[in-house]
């Protein structure tokens, strides 16, 4: 199924039913700015692309008790969280349950093609699981910054080999479905929105320390990428002048000392120095700190 939403209102709809599960349309006609038959409208012609499904009668407000509708339940979309050293693959329905989820270890330094072989072998394996038989839509994040409206990283510091890669047109005719591709920390950003800590803020930030820093702006409940996709990128703002080297070729980037493997570094040598007992003793117990 390749249907989308033919306007504005149908994905307003579309994203009230994928946030609230079922609904009948009164209570959807309660939340959008529409009138009752402009609303009856639309969401006939959701009902004709299948999008959208009947579901069920509606508890009675007076009157005529109306269908319950709700996203159709054959909706599949692939998620894909490509990491530094590790992927996610994960099968969700179109309320975003997730249906099957696998994990690998990968180093995305070995450039796009490798990487996606890697991650369509994860998608068909999921898919033979049987919680799939296609795909309606993929989303995709990247450690780094992205061009958002044409899906392609944008010199990516911590991937070599992807600067310009197109990986929403290449990964999109490979599954047969619309793909969109983002830099990774704005989409946990999304997903704190959609269902975890910043349900109810609409400007926040969200702040990921992995093998790079990332940040995800959210401002007005929009993420805010800037005009290159780099907004939130602040992992190598200088922030100490002639300070530590980074792995990006600069000096005193943020990334240099407090990266994953930066302060595991700081913590192996508060462990070998003497100065933390707590980690000494971790070090020794599993002979590595991260
Ligand atoms: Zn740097």
């Amino acid at each position: 199924m390749t249907a989308r939403p033919a306007n504005a209102h149908q994905a307003r709809l579309l994203r009230l039913l994928r946030d609230g599960g079922p609904n009948s349309r009164a209570q959807l006609g309660d939340q959008v700015d529409l009138s009752r038959s402009k609303l009856a409208v639309e969401v006939d012609r959701l009902l004709e692309t299948g999008l959208v499904v009947a579901d069920g009668l509606a508890a009675s407000r007076g009157g005529r008790r109306s269908h319950n509708i709700r996203l159709a339940p054959g909706l599949r979309f692939l998620g894909v969280d490509i990491g530094a050293t590790s992927v996610d693959v994960a099968v969700t329905n179109a309320e975003l349950e997730i249906l099957g989820h696998l994990t690998q270890p990968l180093d995305v330094r070995e450039g796009p093609v490798a990487v996606f072989e890697q991650v369509l072998a994860m998608a068909a394996k999921l898919r033979a699981t049987g919680v799939a038989e296609g795909f309606d839509g993929s989303g995709v994040g990247v450690p780094g910054p992205v061009r958002f409206p044409e899906g392609v990283p944008v010199a990516p510091p911590i991937m070599p080999g992807w600067d310009g890669f197109p990986v929403r047109e290449v990964l999109s005719q490979e599954l047969g479905c619309p793909v969109m591709v983002d830099n990774d920390v704005n989409l946990m950003a999304m997903g704190e929105q959609h269902a975890g800590v910043a349900r109810s803020v609409r400007d926040f930030l969200c702040v990921k320390i992995g093998t790079g820093i990332g940040c995800g702006i959210v401002v007005g409940g929009d993420v805010h990428r800037g005009t290159t996709g780099s907004a939130g990128d602040i992992g190598h703002i200088r922030v100490e002048p002639d300070g530590r080297p980074c792995a990006c070729g600069n000096r005193g980037c943020l990334e240099a000392y407090f990266s994953g493997s930066a302060l595991a570094r700081d913590a192996e040598a508060a462990a070998r120095d003497g100065r933390s007992g707590e980690l000494a003793g971790r070090l020794e117990s599993a002979g590595v700190l991260s």
